[in-house]
């Protein structure tokens, strides 16, 4: 036997035993005629004694050992004299008269600490040391706990987790596809799914009307903030439902979770926003609703008084900070060159303050009198003390950018605190997105996604109005996960890849499997489904996705560990009848 006890477990109970403990060498450090050892495991770290008077060898040997070396220890287990609180084995300490080296270390290019040296490229590069750090891997072990309570509980309802292949035909959702040459069928390609999406409604023609599974998808995307190429999904999808028991089922698994994870109890359903007000009140279809701060809309009362950048915008929009008359000239500024940065990409800011004496000042107090910029106040419901900030353009793009402001001054305000949690449903999103670009629409969520009943008959004459039947779960302004009512109905399925531009022909080569299917008793179903390394991450209060996962990529999509991707040799390129045209690089 390696160990009797792990390095997390002892107690002031146990003292008097004798133990043999294994695990990698934290510290060491000599002091008088003690070496103490700090031997760290999976479970917890234990201090470990070596007395020079008893064994002056061992004790010299102990003081030789360098950090992360792989030691095994036998002792006697004893009561601290100066004990550690911080630590759940900081009662006692083990008093050593065996110790074995089983394996030594280099030393690493990093702290193994909470609070380490290593900066992110490093600690990526070294990932397998960067997981002995309990930080890092109590997010791993939250992961396996909330991955094994969402089967447990779907299990309960009567969800069946039914397996899906990773090798599929490309049949594009949205992003880009991963392809995988295929070497027995020369110039065929697989692509890797980027949901299980048609697979788990063929399940539901199959009759496995409550199916699940926690799966990795791939989306060959621009890595924006916080992506991964490959990420982990709880993907549902259920037979003979509404939205409404779709809704109420996944509602409960969330509050399922937070309960387990968190022992908060939400007793109150959910609220429901339909996207057109999310847009309308935070300019974005996942807003963070931690705090108010909603948009409020000046355009009626700011025009006609010869300012043009309020004359010929066609939204004007405001936020009230409360508290922020106090913002000085260089705040001020700073929020200006906020709204101006390339990535909000407003043209500038304008503002009212509500002076604690009452007066009023502002950035445009020259084209309008103190009492018009009051009734401007008096819509935003600004009390004295308070700032309003304003923006001006066209509707959408600028609604996006008062979003980003929203945001900035709620962290500025210190609004969104992460262990408060604000959970909701936008539902109504519109079936339909134009694109100016490519001078067509694109599906919002997927083309499997049923348009609004209601709104069938807008399909051809107002395409861009109809509404869908589909549904994003939010959380502190991330989007949880989301999913629709499908269509069930072969025709309509057709009239659908018809609008997105799809001819026949090719409607029946990328879907003809699931056109075929539906034409035998397709059930009506619907489903959804969560981002579960997002899931880890609100839950374990982190800000990237990237810690929840064992081996993530960096930004460029790489795995700078392993070094991937990475050149194949010829010989495979050869097998796989895959001749390479490389663009010279720029
Ligand atoms: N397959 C969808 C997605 O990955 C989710 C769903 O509609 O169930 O976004």
């Amino acid at each position: 036997m390696y160990r009797t006890n792990t390095c997390g477990e002892l107690r002031l109970a146990d003292a008097g035993k004798v133990v043999t403990l294994a695990g990698w060498v934290q510290k060491n450090r000599r002091m008088g005629g003690m070496t103490f050892v700090d031997v760290r495991d999976r479970y917890g770290i234990t201090q470990v004694v070596f007395n020079n008077d008893t064994d002056a060898d061992l004790c010299e040997a102990a003081s030789r050992l360098g950090r992360e070396y792989v030691v095994q220890i036998t002792g006697t287990v004893a009561e601290r004299q100066s004990k550690n609180p911080n630590l759940p084995t900081g009662d006692i300490e083990i008093i050593a008269r065996e110790l074995k080296v089983l394996n030594r270390s280099e030393v690493p290019p990093f702290k193994i600490e909470d609070d380490t040296d290593g900066g992110d490229d490093l600690r990526m590069k070294y990932r397998y040391l960067d997981l002995r750090r309990s930080c890092v891997r109590r997010n791993l072990e939250l992961r396996h706990r909330m991955a094994f309570e969402i089967r447990r509980y779907l299990d309960s309802l009567g969800f069946l987790e039914v397996e899906t292949p990773v090798l599929i035909k490309s049949t594009p959702e949205g992003a880009r596809d991963f392809v995988v040459p295929s070497r027995m069928n020369p110039g065929q390609f697989y692509a890797l799914p980027q949901s299980p999406q048609t697979f788990k409604q063929l399940l539901m023609v199959s009759g496995f009307d409550r199916y699940f599974q926690i799966v990795k998808c791939f989306r060959d995307e621009d890595l924006r903030a916080d992506r991964q190429p490959e990420f982990t999904q709880i993907d549902c999808e259920m037979s003979f439902v509404e939205q409404e028991d779709v809704l109420q089922v996944f509602e409960g698994l969330v509050k399922h979770i937070f309960k387990y994870v968190k022992d908060i109890d939400f007793t109150e359903p959910f609220p429901r926003m339909t996207w057109a007000d999310a847009m309308k009140y935070y300019g974005s279809d996942k807003p963070d609703t931690r705090f108010g701060m909603r948009f409020v809309e000046l355009k009626d009362l700011t025009v006609g008084k010869g300012f043009s950048v309020m004359d010929d915008a066609p939204y004007v929009g405001a936020i009230c900070a409360p508290g922020c008359a106090n913002y000085t000239r260089k705040q001020l500024d700073q929020l200006t060159e906020f709204v101006k940065r390339p990535q909000v990409g407003a043209k500038g800011m304008m503002w009212v303050k509500l002076e604690e004496d009452g007066s009023i000042k502002s950035s445009v107090g020259k084209f309008y009198t103190d009492d018009e910029l009051r009734a401007w106040a008096e819509r935003c419901e600004a009390k004295k003390g308070d700032l309003i900030l304003i923006l001006a353009g066209e509707t959408m793009k600028t609604r996006k950018q008062l979003n980003e402001l929203r945001l900035e001054m709620g962290s500025r305000l210190g609004l969104r605190d992460p262990q408060k949690f604000s959970c909701l449903w936008v539902v109504d999103f519109p079936l339909f997105e134009w694109d100016d670009e490519t001078q067509r629409y694109y599906a919002m969520h997927h083309p499997f996604t049923s348009p609004n009943p209601d709104d069938i008959d807008k399909l051809e004459t107002a395409t861009g109005e109809v509404r869908a039947t589909a549904y994003d779960m939010v959380v502190n302004g991330n989007e949880l996960g989301g999913g629709s009512i499908r269509i069930h109905d072969s025709e309509l399925q057709n009239k659908m890849f018809h609008l997105l531009g799809l001819s026949d022909e090719d409607a029946q080569y990328k879907f003809g499997f699931l056109m075929n299917a539906f034409k035998y008793g397709a059930p009506p179903h619907g489903g959804l489904a969560f981002g579960f390394d997002r899931f880890v991450s609100i839950l374990a209060g982190l800000d990237s996705i990237r810690d929840t996962i064992a081996f993530p990529k960096n930004n460029s999509g790489r795995d700078v560990m392993i070094d991937a991707p990475s050149e194949i040799e010829q010989e495979q390129l050869d097998e796989l009848s895959i001749a390479l045209a490389l663009k010279k690089e720029e």
